[in-house]
């Protein structure tokens, strides 16, 4: 009953908002790995996108203005992990705060012995747990060009990490995965890297995944849609936990 209810919900936000034809083809255009699906999966993502529009609010700051073909290619970018998954997975939240640039939190932070500091690192994205999800909008336009990155992806990433508790890169697996297998394969490849990392190699992925579990699988993930060939050469057993995990095959 509910998910008729749902369902009959759905299909009236997409009748009636849906992405104008013109501002779909722009997106596309824009999205590298949008572009990159089959007709039928493109059709779906713009469904996903509709109501991640519906159900999300974009809130550009400083000034930052974003038309709709913006909008929508936003978007498009942050439905991209939850193509095969269903919109569900972004539940708990709602905003999407944008930046004109990279950003500097202005938040203190409480160390151990309770002490508050200002920190002042500059941000392209960031995302809380039930919280907001903060982007520049300046790295999202040149993300693309950049390959491998996406850092709505790499946001969205941690939203769906933090689903089941802190940001550890441990998602919530689907009932067939293993969560021995997932950690074994994560775990591995880090020590791999970490170890090329120290000996002066250029790492197949950006070093940033080194940073922690989280970071890892959230650059992993940046790079299995926007570079997933690359991924699959280097890194092939995290390749595969991600196919298992999003459900798709972006190469
Ligand atoms: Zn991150």
């Amino acid at each position: 009953m509910f998910d008729k209810i749902r369902n009959w919900r759905i299909r009236r936000t997409v009748a009636r908002h849906p992405i104008a034809e013109p501002l779909w083809r722009d997106a596309l255009q824009r999205c590298a790995a949008a572009r990159r699906l089959g007709a039928s999966d493109q059709a779906t993502l713009r469904v996903l996108a509709t109501l991640f529009l519906e159900s999300k609010s974009l809130e550009p700051t400083q000034g930052l203005q974003l038309d709709d073909a913006d909008r929508v290619l936003l978007a498009a970018h942050a439905c991209l992990p939850i193509l095969k998954l269903g919109l569900d997975w972004y539940d708990g939240w709602h905003s999407v705060i944008v930046y004109p640039d990279a950003f500097v939190p202005r938040r203190p932070k409480i160390d151990a012995a309770g002490v508050v500091h200002e920190t002042h690192t500059v941000m392209a994205g960031e995302a809380w747990g039930r919280g907001p999800v903060i982007l520049s909008w300046a790295e999202v336009l040149t993300g693309g060009n950049k390959p491998g990155h996406n850092v709505v992806v790499h946001e969205m990433a941690h939203k769906l990490d933090m689903l089941n508790g802190d940001a550890n890169g441990f998602p919530p697996l689907h009932r067939r995965m293993d969560r021995r297998v997932w950690s074994r394969v994560f775990s591995s490849a880090w020590d791999r890297l970490k170890e090329e990392q120290a000996n002066g190699a250029e790492l197949p992925i950006d070093p940033y995944a080194l940073e922690s579990p989280a970071e890892f699988f959230a650059v992993a993930s940046e790079q299995f849609f926007e570079a997933p060939a690359n991924l699959r050469q280097h890194l092939p057993d995290v390749y595969r936990q991600l196919e298992l995990f999003y459900r798709q095959h972006p190469f």
